[in-house]
């Protein structure tokens, strides 16, 4: 048996939250063979994959490949499937991760668990998964093979192992015009200033407190001197102040950076869902019951349209 990971790749190495989820696999099922798979292209992957584990990377080859195209991945996964006895396909917990086994999930008749932070390879398998925006730790039997699993954004650190370069297997998976219905058409950049929200070690977020979308100017001139990103709450986005990519939470990006800098956010629980994996939040808050300070490590009692200048302020002074 072995254990497979739909793997995704970035346009110079692999996607943080893959690896996250080779290292869970890894520790499912340390005892099975970890396979890979890739769509498209696998330059030079097989040496960084086999140093996290992986003994045989699947390279799927089309031209539906050369965008998203997630029931297309998931037939790719099927394919393999049919080939090779599979135990569990693992995936990164987040939108794509999660599309595409939920579609290799309702192709296959198989039950599908999301974003798990733990499974022990039982049988009936048994997961615990968040649900909830974090507020919720579910255990659940998972009756049905393979085991289908997402891993919990940050719930697992990436884990390299000194292995050998993987060994490369290609094939051309056979796709149905309904495969791909959906793919990516165009992608449009968001003005992030080059630091991307999910990977950035420090972000500067802003809720309701801002006031308005002129409000933010100081957000981003405080992310631009840290070189960290912006982030939001949804109350903001609903507004329309900011772009849906920046928004962090449940419904938005799962950030983890050094520190988190939430200035006029309430902290609800779909907000704290998205940046529970920060190490330090600091928070700036006129309202000194605001929910958020319950979990910042420091916290700033005062109107943020002063405080963040102040800090700006104080940072260019320091850097003279
Ligand atoms: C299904 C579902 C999914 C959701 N997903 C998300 C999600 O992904 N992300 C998310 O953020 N929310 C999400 N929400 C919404 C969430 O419940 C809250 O409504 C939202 O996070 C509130 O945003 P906020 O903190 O900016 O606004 P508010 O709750 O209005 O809080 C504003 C805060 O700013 C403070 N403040 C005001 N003025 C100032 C000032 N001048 N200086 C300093 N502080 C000030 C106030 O004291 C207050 O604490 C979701 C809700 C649902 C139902």
């Amino acid at each position: 048996m072995t254990t497979l990971v739909v793997v995704e790749r970035t346009p110079d190495g692999i996607y943080e939250l893959s690896l996250q989820a080779l290292a869970f696999a890894r520790r499912y099922a340390a005892d099975q063979p970890l396979h890979a798979l890739v769509v498209g292209e696998s330059d030079g992957l097989e040496g960084v994959l086999g140093e996290h584990g992986v003994s045989t990377v699947h390279v799927a080859e089309h031209d539906a490949f050369s965008s998203y195209a997630p029931a297309a991945v998931a037939r790719a996964v099927l394919d393999i499937m049919s080939r090779t006895e599979t135990s569990a396909v693992v995936a990164a917990g987040n939108e794509r991760g999660n599309e595409v086994l939920a579609h290799v999930a309702a192709i296959a008749d198989l039950p599908f668990a999301a974003n798990c932070i733990e499974a022990t390879a039982d049988h009936p398998a048994l997961v615990t998964r968040v649900r909830w925006g974090g507020s919720l730790l579910e255990e659940a039997r998972l009756h049905g093979a393979p085991v289908l699993m997402t891993v919990q954004p940050h719930s697992v650190a990436p884990d390299a192992v000194a292995g050998e370069s993987a060994r490369v297997e290609r094939f051309t998976p056979a796709l149905h015009e309904a495969d791909l219905v959906m793919c990516v058409r165009e992608r449009v950049g968001a003005a992030t200033g080059g630091v991307s929200l999910a990977d950035a070690k420090v972000v500067v977020s802003c809720g309701r407190g801002a006031g308005s979308p002129e409000g933010f100017g100081i957000i981003e001139e405080l992310a631009g001197l840290l070189g960290g990103a912006v982030g939001c709450s949804r109350a903001v986005t609903m507004a329309g102040w900011r772009p849906h990519t920046d928004q962090v939470g449940q419904t938005g990006t799962k950030i983890a950076p050094d520190i988190y800098i939430a200035c006029g956010i309430s902290g609800a629980t779909q907000h704290m869902a998205g940046c529970k994996g920060a190490k330090a939040i600091l928070a700036v808050n006129t309202d000194p019951e605001a929910p958020i300070l319950a979990s910042a490590d420091y916290a700033v009692i005062g109107d943020l349209h002063e405080v963040v200048p102040a800090i700006s302020a104080e940072l260019r002074k320091v850097r003279g």
